[in-house]
């Protein structure tokens, strides 16, 4: 499956904003962000003071920051929008609700990992069960009741022994609930706007895909 493989810190440069790309990194003195503050390539500095930008160009960025964060490719973004816009209700919701239903997220979320692409990383090398089972699809979506453990065999390495100390402390939202003493976390409900907390406006996407 392709995925992006370059620096991630460029794509926080290219938004002009931090995406937490990073785990800790981003909230230290290191962050590029914070330290190079245009964007990258030759001309990036240049083009931050002159730039005016379009309301296409408002659109395409606000969706190409939306997929940083989650760190879905184009196709599958689009996928999601499609299904967003299938469902009832408001499509720009939904589509926040469906990225923020992934597999990958919630293990960020649950704070069992530092970064969206690290959580997407574990779960690829399978150490989650969904409801007791096995999976190691990161784009997995969970559903209201859906238990995530981290596995059995998992929990005596190093790596889930330090996290158990500091799961659940960073990340965790209204929707989810974690129990750190068992390594799980449920999903009590879908997720509603409110309790996405991300500094995206989804109107904008669906403008974009509604060109
Ligand atoms: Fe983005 Fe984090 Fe890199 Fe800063 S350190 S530029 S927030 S990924």
């Amino acid at each position: 499956m392709a995925r992006y493989t370059d620096a991630v810190c460029k794509l926080c440069r290219r938004e002009g904003q931090k995406l937490f790309l990073k785990g800790d990194r981003c909230l230290s003195p290191k962050c590029a962000v914070d330290r190079r503050p245009f964007a990258p390539g030759d001309h990036g500095r240049r083009n931050a003071m002159r730039r005016k930008v379009s309301d296409y160009g408002m659109q395409l960025r606000e969706k190409q920051k939306a997929r940083r964060m989650y760190g879905v490719m184009e196709r599958q973004f689009r996928r999601y929008f499609e299904e967003a816009s299938r469902q009832k209700g408001l499509t720009g919701a939904t589509l926040l609700g469906l990225l923020e239903s992934r597999l990958d997220n919630v293990v960020y979320r649950l704070g069992f990992a530092d970064s969206r692409s690290q959580a997407r990383q574990l779960v690829r090398h399978g150490h989650f069960l969904v409801n007791g089972t096995k999976t190691d699809i990161p784009s997995f979506l969970v559903s209201t009741g859906d238990v995530i453990t981290v596995r059995e065999r998992s929990r005596s390495t190093t790596y889930f022994k330090e996290r158990s100390q500091v799961a659940s402390s960073g990340n965790l939202t209204s929707w989810l609930s974690m129990d750190t003493a068992s390594m799980s976390g449920s999903v009590l409900n879908e997720p509603t706007r409110e309790e996405i907390v991300v500094p995206l406006n989804e109107q904008l996407i669906v403008e974009y895909y509604s060109r």
